[in-house]
């Protein structure tokens, strides 16, 4: 399985999704067929991940296809990046603690056999040995298997969750601060505290379509015990009274800019930021890539519309010395470098989906599921 990085191609990707199995989505989803076999998915996430095509666009495609109620698995699913996001901005120190860990654990395990074992894909587990290369070489994995492959990391291997989490982050395509930290954080038992989700051998069967032999897991482990909570951090998403003819930053969490709220005001320049080093959780050469592509063909897109463009590397922010605009790049890395080289000139955009939504997020998913219909019709 391929994802080439352009916005026309994840356009494609949609609709042939929504036109020929979205159908059949809420029935098998959860099966994951093999790597050549994706299509009862959207493999989407590469791209809204990177603001290449968004939420809404996704929902408005679906909705135009079939009605809310036969379409509200997949609306929800769509809905859950949305959630974790607002959940992570609501809570920042879960993201800056989790940093602070996995630093300190990454120095632990340096010369641990068993954690170089794993990311190696040695261990005595087939299916593990297997999701490990499929990881590195497609840079995706299907949300069922990232769900096992978690719980075997966590609960058979006896490794640390947060190295884990830094793992796929560096090979993800679709790496995403809230999406990745907050669901290992699920599947451990940290995040709805005393609640972990256990892989077992028939539930890995049954979704494999029993491509995997000989699955000896640890399926009575208690939960990872963690007494931290987190407080609510009250924050305003409000957007600066926009004037013309400021420069503009996009970073590549948050691109697309013809197709955002902003898309109608004039700026004075678009400067495209790309950040391959400035990171804590070192990035594979190919997402690497794959993030500087998608960069590249959103300068394409501008040129064509005669926008004035280019791309900078986020270390040159900090010649910048008049006020400019960011398109929000939300809690992760590009934020705290913003936060650490303390670029008070930055003033940030919000979209008007996450200002509207993310005040749902300070409880949990069912709570916040309540909403989408809300969330969905202010936007339809
Ligand atoms: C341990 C773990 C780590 C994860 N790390 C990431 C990550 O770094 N980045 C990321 O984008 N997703 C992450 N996910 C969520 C999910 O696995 C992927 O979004 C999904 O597999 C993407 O495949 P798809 O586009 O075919 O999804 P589909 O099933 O087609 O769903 C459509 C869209 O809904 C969203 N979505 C679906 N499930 C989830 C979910 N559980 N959480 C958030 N959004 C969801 C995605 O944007 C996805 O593209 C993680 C899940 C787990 C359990």
């Amino acid at each position: 399985m391929t994802f080439k990085a352009s916005r026309a191609k994840a356009i494609d990707k949609l609709n042939n999704f929504v036109e020929k199995n979205l159908t059949e989505y809420s029935k098998l989803r959860n099966f994951d067929f093999g790597p050549d076999k994706r299509s009862n998915i959207s493999c989407l996430s590469p791209y809204i991940t990177h603001g290449v095509i968004n939420e809404l666009e996704v929902i408005d495609k679906s909705l135009k296809k079939f009605s809310f109620a036969k379409n509200e698995k997949f609306i929800q699913e769509v809905m859950w990046r949305v959630y974790w996001k607002g959940w992570l901005e609501l809570r920042p120190n879960v993201w800056s603690d989790y940093l602070i860990e996995l630093n300190k654990i990454k120095n632990e395990f340096k010369a641990n056999q068993n954690y170089l074992d794993a990311i190696e894909g040695k261990t005595y587990i087939e299916c593990f040995n297997q999701w490990v290369i499929e990881l590195k070489e497609n840079n995706y994995l299907h949300n069922h298997t990232r769900m096992w492959f978690a719980s075997i990391w966590i609960f058979t291997l006896k490794l640390p969750w947060q190295l884990g989490a830094g793992f796929f982050m560096q090979h993800l395509y679709d790496g995403d601060a809230a999406s990745n930290t907050l669901g290992w954080r699920w599947v451990a038992g940290v995040q709805t505290q005393g609640k972990h989700y256990l892989a077992s051998e028939w539930n890995i069967n049954k979704f494999t379509n029993n491509r995997f032999k000989n699955i000896k897991l640890n399926e009575n482990a208690p939960p990872i015990f963690s007494d931290k909570t987190y407080s609510i951090n009250k924050k305003d998403f409000l957007n600066p009274k926009i004037l013309e003819n400021k420069i503009l930053l996009i970073f590549e969490n948050n691109m697309t800019f013809e197709f955002s709220d902003f898309k109608e005001q004039k700026f004075k320049k678009i400067l495209l930021v790309t950040n391959e080093t400035n990171r804590e959780i070192e990035l594979s050469k190919k997402v690497i890539k794959f993030k500087a592509n998608l960069l590249e063909d959103q300068k394409i897109r501008l040129k064509e519309k005669s926008i004035n463009c280019e791309t900078i590397n986020i270390n040159d922010l900090k010649n910048i010395t008049e006020e400019v605009y960011a398109f929000y790049p939300t809690v992760g890395e590009n934020l705290n470098f913003i936060q650490n080289n303390q670029l008070k000139n930055i003033k940030f955009l919000y979209r008007k989906l996450d200002q509207f939504s993310w005040q749902y997020c300070n409880k949990g998913f069912f709570n916040f599921k309540n909403y989408i219909p809300k969330i969905i019709a202010k936007f339809n």
